[in-house]
Formats: structure tokens, C-alpha cells, sequence
């Protein structure tokens, strides 16, 4: 059965399933919620259901393995590609042409736009005619972490479901279904905040050393050396990561004035230091550095001189 595999999203899938079995499925969706949940896996097995031709547990008929493999003429999958972070009108004219055509094999064609709200201004615009009435046998999906990218004119035309961030549980359980040994599946899962991708991320990435490292410049350094410590992350892959890295970190030593329970914090390998590190530092200057750590993502994110940034932050949190 499709769907088999998605891990939690109970309502999205319920709602999903019961569509397709009531043959009540038409028009345009927005499945919405944090990255890394599920969503665009969701939408492949959605577009698996609609057309399979079996319905069974494991199925390999052949729509299932084409689309799988992403070889099905009528499956599309559009996202941002190579350098580019938008998704330009030019992609969605291609939707509306394709769109403008039957159906080569399947019973429904689907349109899964990934990051839609990557979406330019001019390519939701021109999007809006076909999201209102796909033409038949034409289903839309867009997949978005966050509104605030996207036209309400977009919005308004598309049936909502809601992702939502998994527990520590059903990630650990994956890792595990994954090979991932007890020791690294417990602490990947619980740095992973409710994110099945970024679990991933870390399988792929050597997360811990990463960590560490980042640790390591920017808290355990003297001040006197912290030139060098940004030097050091500013030439690294994705300064990005490395601050989310941190503001795990900020925030365990945070929670660790209100709890003594370890399994509440994400860096469970390091729970003796970060109690002990914790209970110097104030409530108040921990939030501080966090919301410090969290604008400075923000600057990353929006193409401040990256130097400039992290030196910043890197004074204000060694400040007392
Ligand atoms: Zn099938």
C-alpha cells in the first residue's frame, strides 16, 4: 500500500486515503509543515495511490515503479535547480502546457512543486488559473514549510494538510529501521528536533565532529582567539548548519538550569558538561545568547557578510 512508509502524519495521510477512496480527488493541495517531516514523500505515495494498479502492501506494479524511480510521464516533481533558489515562471509555463494535455498513461497526472514558496511573485501569479481548476484528471501539490513565501491569492485556492515535526521516538525508530546503531540513532534523533531529514543530514555529515568543532570555537575559546575561530567557520561548507549546531547547544545549557533529566536535552552525549557548564552562565544571558545565535542566522540567511556576522555574535556571547 502506498503510504506504508511515512512515519507519523496520521491526519494528513487519513485525509489523504479516505479522498482516494471515496474517488474524491481533485483540485490543488498544500501540504504544509516543518522541513524534513515528510512532505514530499507523502506526495509521492499520493501520487503512487491515485494510480496504482494493485493497492497492495510492497507494491511494485509498474506505475508505482516508475514513479518511484521518477521515470513516470505523468509524475512531476518541480523545485529549484542548480544555483538558483527560486522557482521561475518559466518552470510553471511548463505546467500549464503539460497541463494543457491528457494524461499519457496515468488515470491523474501530478504536479508535486517542492519549496513552493520559492516560488517567484510572476510564477505564483501565473500559477493561479490552473490551481483554481486543475483541468481534469490534473491534481497540484505544493509542498512549503512556511507561509509567509506565498501569494494569498495561492493559499486560498488549495486544500490545506498540515505536517507536523515527529517525536524523538518514531526518529529513533527510523534510525534504527536504518542500521543506525543504538548509541548514534538515540542521539541523532534527539538533535534532530522533530525533523526526519535533518537525521539524515547527520548520518551523512560527520555531525559530531561538527559539533564539536563549532563548540569549541565559539564557547569554549578564549576570547583573544575568537578572530580565528570565525576565520575557521566562515571558510566552512555551511555556516548555516554550524550555528544550528550552536543554538543546540545554547539551548541545552539553557534547559539544563530547569531540568536535571537528560533524555530532555539534544546533546545527550554531552549532558555532564552542559550541566556543568549551565549552572554558570544566567536564565538571562542564555536567552540572550540564543536570540543572538537565532538573528545571526538570520543575516547568514539573508547574504550579510558572513565575517562581519559571526564576529558579532562571537563578542556578544563572550560577553559577560
Ligand atoms: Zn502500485
Amino acid at each position: 500500500m502506498p503510504f506504508e512508509n511515512i512515519i507519523g502524519q496520521t491526519t494528513a495521510v487519513r485525509s489523504l486515503e479516505n479522498m482516494i477512496s471515496q474517488g474524491h480527488v481533485r483540485g490543488s493541495f498544500l501540504f504544509l509543515g516543518p522541513d524534513g517531516v515528510g512532505k514530499r514523500t507523502t506526495g509521492i505515495e499520493f501520487a503512487k495511490a491515485i494510480n496504482c494498479e494493485k493497492m497492495k502492501e510492497g507494491c511494485r506494479c509498474a506505475s508505482c515503479k516508475k514513479i518511484d524511480s521518477g521515470n513516470h510521464p505523468d509524475a512531476f516533481i518541480i523545485e529549484p535547480e542548480g544555483s538558483s533558489i527560486s522557482i521561475r515562471i518559466e518552470k510553471i509555463r511548463d505546467i500549464i502546457y503539460q497541463a494543457s494535455l491528457k494524461p499519457y498513461e496515468a488515470r491523474k497526472r501530478v504536479f508535486i512543486i517542492n519549496d513552493a514558496e520559492d516560488m517567484t511573485d510572476e510564477a505564483q501569479n501565473a500559477l493561479l488559473k490552473v490551481l483554481e481548476e486543475p483541468p481534469e484528471n490534473h491534481i497540484l501539490i505544493l509542498i512549503a514549510s512556511n507561509i509567509s513565501g506565498l501569494l494569498p491569492t495561492v493559499l486560498s485556492r488549495c486544500k490545506v494538510l498540515k505536517f507536523y515535526s515527529l517525536t524523538q521516538g518514531q526518529i529513533q525508530e527510523f534510525l534504527q529501521q536504518e542500521d543506525i546503531d543504538e548509541k548514534d540513532s538515540s542521539l541523532f534523533s534527539h538533535m534532530a528536533m522533530g525533523s526526519i531529514g535533518r537525521a539524515m543530514e547527520f548520518i551523512d555529515n560527520d555531525i559530531i565532529a561538527r559539533r564539536d568543532e563549532v563548540v569549541n570555537n565559539f564557547f569554549l575559546r578564549k576570547s583573544a582567539l575568537l578572530r580565528e575561530s570565525v576565520l575557521k567557520e566562515e571558510g566552512s561548507r555551511d555556516t548555516e548548519e554550524s550555528l544550528y549546531m550552536l543554538l543546540c547547544w545554547y539551548r541545552d545549557l539553557l534547559v539544563s538550569k530547569f531540568t536535571k533529566e537528560d533524555s530532555v536535552l539534544l546533546n545527550i552525549d554531552r549532558a555532564i558538561e552542559i550541566s556543568s557548564y549551565g549552572s554558570r552562565f544566567t536564565k538571562e544571558k542564555l536567552e540572550k545568547d540564543l536570540l543572538n545565535i537565532i538573528t545571526t542566522i538570520d543575516y547568514i540567511r539573508r547574504n550579510v557578510n558572513p565575517k562581519i556576522a559571526l564576529f558579532n555574535m562571537a563578542v556578544e556571547l563572550k560577553r559577560g
